[in-house]
């Protein structure tokens, strides 16, 4: 079958059952099956597909129907412009979340000279601290998560970006933390338990310990900021991505513990509420 002929098929099957993007995702599968750029598929279009590649690819179509993730079958994600390996153990980083990376960068980027210590909690594929080291060259990373599986994933993506100036350590938040940095980032699972069946196919197929935030979706705002400001040098400041309708809670957790100052909300490319910033 030539390459048109298999996209038209492949987004055509995809349509009919609901899947979105069908067009775009035909044409990511593809060209990551065959190894090759998106532009190849369209200037050799007539090219006949070998047998195992056309298998492997109606293989791919089929998942992405019962709902896997596109990023679990390409095993990709990018993110600050790096590709991130990613499958089934991990989170697949999102767009919005850049947002908390730049608001970090802009951070470090105050003092050139610092050598900034960053922690990143609930690390998962590693993307928020990962491309903070790379970004932040003289900063030092580490980078934690409860699950071992995580971890395996966050450094396998540290080697293929070839980050060095960059720390692991198995912790459940802070339990095992007992240094203080000047930067603590985190994208901490904040989805309230009872919504979790309720999104969409794809999302359910996420890690559940990565997006189950307890039954206010609060939990781990709680847990980070009863002890946050104890990790913190002078002037360190607590980064926080949050979901759209978490501002005025999270905020509030952080007035009743009177250490925290200066907290500042900061809104996403759509308009959403973000990220929280202190201290
Ligand atoms: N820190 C990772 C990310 O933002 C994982 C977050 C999580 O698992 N909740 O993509």
């Amino acid at each position: 079958m030539e390459i048109k002929q298999a996209l038209i098929n492949a987004s055509n099957n995809l349509k009919q059952n609901n899947i979105e993007n069908p067009i775009q995702k035909s044409k990511i599968l593809l060209s990551s099956i065959m190894k090759v750029k998106k532009e190849y598929l369209i200037i050799h279009d007539k090219d006949e597909l070998e047998e195992n590649i056309l298998n492997e690819y109606q293989k791919g179509i089929l998942e992405l129907i019962s709902g896997k993730p596109l990023q679990y079958i390409t095993n990709n994600q990018e993110f600050m412009k790096m590709n991130f390996y990613v499958d089934e153990r991990v989170l697949i980083p999102r767009q919005d979340t850049e947002i908390l990376v730049e608001e970090a960068i802009k951070e470090c980027k105050l003092n050139a000279e610092k050598k900034y210590k960053i922690l990143d909690l609930c690390t998962g594929s590693g993307a928020i601290g990962i491309s903070l080291a790379k970004i932040i060259k003289k900063s030092e990373v580490l980078c934690v998560d409860i699950s071992n599986d995580a971890l395996e994933v966050a450094k396998k993506n540290a080697i293929q970006n070839e980050v060095k100036n960059i720390k692991f350590c198995k912790s459940d938040l802070f339990s095992n933390i007992n240094e203080k940095f000047d930067i603590i980032v985190s994208n901490p699972p904040y989805i309230k338990e009872e919504v979790i069946k309720n999104l969409d196919k794809e999302v359910q197929n996420e890690p559940e310990i990565a997006l189950n935030g307890g039954k206010d979706g609060l939990r781990y705002y709680k847990e980070i900021i009863k002890v946050a400001h104890k990790f913190l040098n002078k002037n360190g400041k607590i980064f926080l991505e949050i979901g759209y309708d978490q501002k005025n809670d999270v905020i509030e957790l952080l007035k009743n513990n009177s250490v925290y100052k200066n907290i500042e909300c900061i809104k996403d490319l759509y308009g959403n509420d973000r990220v929280i910033k202190t201290m």
